[in-house]
């Protein structure tokens, strides 16, 4: 038995098989007869494959969020968490977001012998894309979805007297390093991502639209930017006469 732990990078999805943006995270490589490569994919709002095929076909289980799905021929699919597509070996199809509303999945695609990849074929157009907003399917979406991305206890009563939100851009590769804060400190991703980590804790990767939390007073070993830089919105709290302040002590 082998564990791997949440993998600590997750990548942009090369931009020649993606209209819009989405991040692929390995999961898992199955060796053996029946050979299988496993990631988890993360499409922003609207985001989408090109159209494209798989030698051996694919599964694509929908872990969060709302996506679409067609297959050539087909009418455009909305799938939700939970659901499981089965496309068959060759099918001409695609998979992503629904238009307002980000989606994960994990892809199962098994490798052939031949060492065969998948085929990518046209972008899928704004039309295509939207070609059945009007039926049912898309429609399930409801107008107003709310969700608890965080509900978090803080470490110690904090008498809140004012809460400042910055927006901060971090460049591309850079490292945030070690840091302090005098108060509690509440982020969500916006674009890019990020390797969050609390010292003596996991590391993990944020991406749009994940939330975090700095508690008081506590080591944050790592906020790094990955390639394509991060930008989040960080809440502020504080008492009556505190402003935001970030130590960085030596190591
Ligand atoms: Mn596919």
């Amino acid at each position: 038995m082998r564990i791997a732990r949440r993998p600590t990078t997750s990548v942009a999805a090369p931009s020649q098989w993606i209209t819009g943006d989405a991040w692929i995270e390995p999961v898992a490589e199955l060796g053996g007869a029946s050979r299988s490569q496993i990631d988890s994919v993360r499409f922003a709002p609207g985001g989408r494959t090109v159209w494209h095929r798989h030698p051996l076909g694919q599964v694509l289980v929908v872990t969060e969020g709302t996506g679409r799905v067609q297959r050539c021929g087909g009418p455009v699919e909305t799938i939700h968490a939970g659901d499981t597509v089965h496309i068959a070996p060759g099918e001409w199809h695609w998979h992503g977001a629904a238009p307002t509303v980000p989606v994960t999945h994990l892809a199962i695609e098994p490798i052939p012998e031949d060492g065969a990849v998948a085929e990518a074929g046209a972008p899928v157009t704004d039309n295509e894309y939207h070609r059945d907003d009007h039926v049912a399917g898309a429609e399930a979406i409801p107008p107003v979805t709310r969700s608890v991305l965080l509900d978090q206890l803080l470490s110690a009563p904090q008498d809140t007297h004012r809460v400042e939100v910055r927006r901060i851009v971090i460049a591309p590769g850079h490292a945030g390093g070690l840091h302090v804060h005098n108060g509690p400190v509440f982020g969500s991703i916006e674009t890019g991502s990020a390797v969050y980590q609390i010292e003596g804790e996991a590391a993990s990767v944020l991406g749009p639209g994940d939330v975090f939390y700095e508690p008081k007073a506590v080591r944050i070993a790592r906020f790094d930017a990955q390639d394509e830089g991060v930008t989040f919105l960080g809440y502020f709290l504080l008492s009556a006469d505190e402003t935001p302040e970030i130590e960085f002590p030596d190591l």
